[in-house]
C-alpha cells in the first residue's frame, strides 16, 4: 500500500487566543506513528465556516484530513455545517444518533434543546463513529477525494475516538499497516544523552527509521522497520539497544513510569508511602494515577515544614538544625519515618529546592536530594535539577519513581541508582 499524507485542521477560537494550547495534533501525530502516513501538516483555525473551507481547500486529493473541534451543540460549533458546505453536500439527520442523543439526555434528566440535535446531523458520505466518552461522535468517510475523520475538540474524547477511528480506517484498507516498531521508555536521562547512546547502532543499521523525544519522565526511542531495511535488522538493532539502556528502561511499550512502578509492586507484593517536602504530594499523587494502586499505595506525610517533618516523621530538629532540611541526613530520617509510620516495605523521601528563590552556593536552586528506604536498606542522591520550579519539582517525581522502580527491578540489594549515575553527570 502506498504512502498515505495526512493534513490535521484544528478548529477553535480559543486555539487562536492562545487559551488553550493544541494538544490534539500531537496525539493524532502518536497515534499514526510507524504508519506509513506522513503528517504533512497542521493548521489551527477559528470557528468560522469560510476559514474551516480554506483550510480544506489546501489539503490534496489523496489526502487523509483529520479535523478536531466545534462539533458541540453551541452556535459557535459549526464544523460538520462547513464540512458539508465545502464538500457540497447535505446534512442530514441520523435517526439512530438522535435517539441516541435523547435517551442518553433523558437519562441525566436534562431537557432536550433542539441545539442539542444538531450533534446527530451528519454530512451526507461521511457516518458516525460512536464517542464513548461525549455525545459527539466522530465522523469518518470519503468527501471530494480525500478521506475525512472529524473529531471533538475535547482532548479526552478525541483521544478515546481515536483508537476506533484508526480501526475504522484499517478495516477500510484507508492506512497503510503499522510498521513494526520497538520502543524504549527511559527516565531520568536527557533526549541528547539516548541519541549518542544509540549512534553506533544507528550507523550499523542504516535503513531503520529512529525517533526520539522528551517525556514527563525522560525521554524515549523508537526504532522502526522501513522499506530501505533488511529482514532482520529491526530485531539486531533492538537487542544492541537493550543491552546499551540496560537498566535506564522502565518500559518497553506504551506505559507511564506510575504503571511500571505500580505493577511491579504488586508483583512483587511491596508497599510504599512518600515523605515529600518539595513536592508536596506530588510524588504520591502519580502512584495514585493508576488504578488499582491502592493494593501497593499506603499513603504520604507532605513535610513541608520543618516542624512537620519533625513532629509527623519523627527527623530529630537537631538534625535539621546541623544539616539543613536539604540535606541527606534530613532526607534519610524522613525515609525512614514514613517507612516506620506507614508500615511499608518502602519509602520515598524528597526534600529539595524547586526555586525560584531558597538558592545558596552550597545549595542552588535545584539542589534536591531523593531517599529511598527499604528491606535492602536507605540510600540518598543528590540532584541539581537545571530547570524553573515547576520542571524541577516535575524532574524530582521523575527521579523519585524511578529509583524505586530500579530497586524494584534489579533488586534489594542494588541502589536504586546504580547505573543511573553514570548516565547523569550532576552529583
Ligand atoms: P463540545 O462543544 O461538545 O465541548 P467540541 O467538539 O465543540 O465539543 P470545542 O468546543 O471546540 O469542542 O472544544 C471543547 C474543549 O476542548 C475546549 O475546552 C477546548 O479548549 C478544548 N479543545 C478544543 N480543541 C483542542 C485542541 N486542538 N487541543 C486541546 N484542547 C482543545
Ligand atoms: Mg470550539
Amino acid at each position: 500500500m502506498t504512502r498515505r499524507p495526512v493534513r490535521i485542521v484544528t478548529v477553535g477560537d480559543e486555539l487562536l487566543e492562545g487559551r488553550t494550547v493544541d494538544t490534539n495534533s500531537g496525539r493524532i501525530q502518536r497515534a499514526l506513528a510507524g504508519r506509513e502516513a506522513p503528517v504533512l501538516g497542521v493548521s489551527v483555525v477559528p470557528d468560522e465556516a469560510a476559514a474551516i473551507a480554506t483550510a480544506l481547500d489546501a489539503t490534496a486529493a489523496g489526502d487523509l484530513v483529520f479535523l478536531t473541534g466545534g462539533l458541540g451543540s453551541t452556535p459557535d460549533d459549526l464544523t460538520r455545517e462547513a464540512v458539508a458546505a465545502w464538500a457540497g453536500v447535505d446534512l442530514e439527520q441520523d435517526a439512530e444518533l438522535a435517539s441516541r442523543l435523547e435517551r442518553r439526555w433523558r437519562a441525566r434528566g436534562i431537557n432536550l434543546k433542539p441545539s442539542f440535535l444538531k450533534q446527530s446531523d451528519v454530512p451526507a458520505g461521511l457516518e458516525p463513529v460512536d464517542n464513548p466518552q461525549g455525545s459527539a461522535p466522530g465522523l469518518v468517510g470519503d468527501l471530494r477525494d480525500r478521506t475525512l475523520v472529524v473529531l471533538p475538540g475535547v482532548p479526552g474524547e478525541m483521544a478515546a475516538l481515536l483508537p476506533l477511528v484508526l480501526e475504522r480506517l484499517d478495516a477500510r484498507g484507508v492506512l497503510p499497516p503499522a510498521a513494526e516498531s520497538c520502543l524504549w521508555r527511559t527516565a531520568q536521562v536527557a533526549e541528547v544523552t539516548l541519541v549518542e547512546a544509540c549512534a553506533s547502532v544507528r550507523d550499523r543499521w542504516p535503513g531503520l527509521r529512529w525517533s526520539w523525544w522528551l517525556t514527563e519522565w525522560g525521554a524515549d526511542v523508537r526504532v522502526a522497520a522501513s522499506p530501505a531495511a533488511a529482514a532482520g535488522d529491526l530485531a539486531a538493532a533492538a537487542a544492541e539497544v537493550d543491552r546499551i539502556l540496560d537498566g535506564i528502561v522502565f518500559a518497553r511499550e506504551r506505559r507511564t513510569l506510575p504503571e511500571a512502578v505500580l505493577e511491579l509492586l504488586i508483583a512483587r507484593g511491596r508497599t510504599v508511602s512518600t515523605a515529600e517536602s518539595c513536592t508536596a504530594g506530588l510524588v504520591a499523587g502519580r502512584l495514585t494515577d493508576p488504578a488499582g494502586s491502592s493494593a501497593a499505595f499506603r499513603g504520604a506525610v507532605v513535610a513541608y515544614a520543618d516542624e512537620v517533618k519533625t513532629a509527623r516523621l519523627g527527623v530529630p530538629a537537631e538534625l535539621i538544625a546541623a544539616h539543613g532540611a536539604v540535606s541527606r541526613e534530613v532526607v534519610l530520617a524522613m525515609a525512614a519515618g514514613a517507612r516506620e509510620r506507614f508500615g511499608t516495605d518502602h519509602a520515598l523521601a524528597l526534600s529539595g529546592i524547586s526555586g525560584p528563590g531558597g538558592g545558596t552556593d552550597a545549595k542552588p536552586v535545584g539542589t534536591t536530594w531523593i531517599a529511598l528506604d527499604g528491606p535492602g536498606g536507605a540510600h540518598a542522591r543528590r540532584y541539581r535539577f537545571p530547570a524553573d520550579r515547576s520542571h524541577n519539582r516535575r524532574l524530582a517525581v521523575a527521579a523519585a519513581l524511578d529509583a524505586l522502580r530500579r530497586v524494584l527491578e534489579a533488586g534489594d540489594d542494588v541502589s536504586p541508582w546504580h547505573q543511573v549515575d553514570s548516565w547523569r553527570g550532576d552529583r
